[in-house]
């Protein structure tokens, strides 16, 4: 069933005050935050004071974005680790030599594990910080139809989990959250589901896919649960044409894509990124580098480059010139769907898992949405072959795919010279394909395995 919305409600800025100012007055009006901001670090945090001096440069001198762009990144996932390390050693706390609060004025900390399995509590909030963030998430809340007085199954991974931070934000707009943990498994989140008949959800789009089949195993239907919203975080998926149509027809709501409190997906059949409404929390996405050089790129129409956060209105743990790791591509024109006039952003990749294939930059990502075009013929999974440390691949590149459950094998060098053909048009990309029978690649629920290593 095709999902019909005569007009497509319009994203706006969650302050108000940007929906009539030019791109030019909002990097002004950054810029006014950003002179605060670096003043305040450099007051009270010893690693930023670190990070001018070894710069030669000191708060004062940086008038303009372009005078910022200037300074070298102030970190990354690995020296954050680091400054943790010298944070716990010295004074007993996990934040990092960053923090510019007292450690007692911290009420939320949510981690992130990363590859190499070390947490880092990148998300540590005063209560200031909270009650700041968690307009963003009422103003998202809002537009996807969720109101006070209503119920929303929050389904993630609970606890010391970056996500978690987001439920303040949910009862701070006076809704309900039911929150299941996701480790709970499938069918206790159902459960829930059914008997408290949330109108909106909150988990990944691997889990919404999941929940369908296992409800229909069950007996049941997710249409059946009424959902008017699921919102969805920290993924690819929706940004895949067909698995965000799946997920809309059989659960029969919007799904809006979203980041943190960044910005969210505006309601719209076709997927145009996420609209980028928080301009008073972060320079984001106006600031990016290059993956490799991390010298900074020019924001054009369709530019990709890695994300650097820079976090202007927050005072417990905020990021300063912090390189992410996430590739994206900012659009700058008029969103075609809802007429959001601000950037939008989609995501490409992660800079760590960037392939060189005969000297092109390859996103496995990249790769994933191609793939993901030829179901049913192919089942969707897929694992890139690593027979070395990446990112140089000695070419071809190794692709395992899975036909689809009702695909007549008969056809596979068709299906492959189609796929083939679509992966060098996108790609740039002539790889091996090795066929596998459906449900042989191991499915996970929160982030799928892309890689094989045989090294
Ligand atoms: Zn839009």
């Amino acid at each position: 069933m095709m999902l019909t919305r005569v007009n497509t409600k319009k994203v706006t800025y969650t302050n108000p005050i940007f929906n009539t100012m030019t791109q030019e007055e909002i990097i002004a009006f950054q810029e006014v935050l950003l002179r605060k901001q670096l003043k305040y670090v450099y007051r009270n945090s010893e690693y930023y004071r670190r990070k001018f001096h070894e710069a030669g440069a000191f708060p004062e001198e940086i008038r303009t974005f372009a005078d910022y762009q200037k300074l070298p990144i102030f970190m990354d996932k690995a020296t954050e680790r680091i400054t943790q390390q010298e944070s716990m050693e010295r004074f007993g706390h996990p934040f990092g030599m960053h923090l510019c609060s007292s450690p007692d004025e911290i009420c939320f900390t949510g981690t992130t594990s990363g590859t190499s399995g070390v947490p880092t509590f990148t998300y540590s909030f005063t209560k200031e910080d909270i009650e700041f963030l968690n307009r963003y998430i009422r103003h998202m809340l809002e537009y996807g139809g969720i109101h006070a007085g209503e119920r929303l199954l929050f389904s993630h991974s609970l606890g010391i989990y970056a996500t978690s931070s987001i439920l303040f934000g949910v009862r701070a707009h006076n809704v309900l959250p039911v929150d299941v943990d996701v480790r709970a498994g499938s069918k206790t989140i159902l459960q829930y589901a059914m008997m408290t008949k949330p109108s909106g959800a909150m988990m990944t789009p691997p889990l919404a896919e999941h929940l369908i089949n296992r409800a229909e195993e069950l007996g049941w239907n997710v249409r059946d649960l009424g959902l008017q919203a699921i919102f969805t975080v920290g993924e690819i998926g929706v940004g895949v044409p067909e698995v965000k149509k799946r997920i809309e027809d059989a659960y029969g709501c919007r799904i809006y894509d979203y980041l943190g409190e960044l910005g969210f997906s505006c309601d719209s059949d076709e997927y145009y990124g996420i609209h980028c409404v928080a301009p008073d929390l972060n320079l984001f996405p106006n600031d990016l580098i290059d993956p490799e050089t991390k010298k900074p790129v020019e924001i054009v129409d369709g530019v990709i480059g890695e994300r650097v956060t820079t976090e202007i209105n927050l005072k417990g743990l905020p990021r300063i010139r912090y390189a992410t790791g996430d590739v994206i591509q900012v659009f700058t024109n008029e969103c075609p769907g809802c007429g959001f006039k601000g950037r939008r952003i989609k995501f490409v990749g992660r800079a760590d898992d960037m392939l060189i294939v005969k000297g092109a930059n390859v996103y496995p990502s990249a790769i994933k949405n191609v793939i993901s075009r030829f179901i049913p013929d192919v089942t969707g999974e897929l694992r890139i072959v690593l027979n070395s440390p990446p990112p140089r691949v000695v070419p071809p590149l190794q692709i395992k795919l899975e036909y689809g459950n009702q695909f007549d094998k008969s056809l596979l060098g068709d299906l492959e010279a189609r796929i083939k053909s679509a992966l060098h048009t996108e790609v740039r990309l002539t790889p091996e394909i090795i066929w596998s029978e459906p449900g042989t690649l191991e499915k996970s629920l929160t982030k799928t395995p892309l890689f094989e290593k045989n090294y």
